[in-house]
């Protein structure tokens, strides 16, 4: 019933079915995705809150403090903005 129905009105206005794919692509979530040096191409584990190596790294190598680093909520994002 329903499908003569969608059938009748896809031959009445030329519509189509919109259809997904079978396996939706995998988004990477955050703590799949590398956080990245500001400076150099060194990656690191995206700890989510507790970036404790790139913190680490940008001190140690490269003398940065990111003041208040408390309050980045996605500091893979605030990296990635920071470099470009
Ligand atoms: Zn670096």
């Amino acid at each position: 019933m329903i499908l003569s129905f969608v059938s009748e009105i896809q031959t009445q206005h030329g519509l189509e079915v919109l259809a997904f794919p079978e396996q939706p692509v995998k988004e990477l979530s955050n703590l799949e995705l590398q956080v990245p040096c500001i400076f150099c191409d060194k990656e690191f584990p995206n700890t989510t809150g507790k970036n404790d190596a790139v913190l680490h790294h940008l001190l140690v190598e490269h003398q940065l403090v990111i003041g208040d680093v408390a309050r980045v909520c996605d500091l893979r994002r605030y990296v990635l903005i920071q470099r470009y």
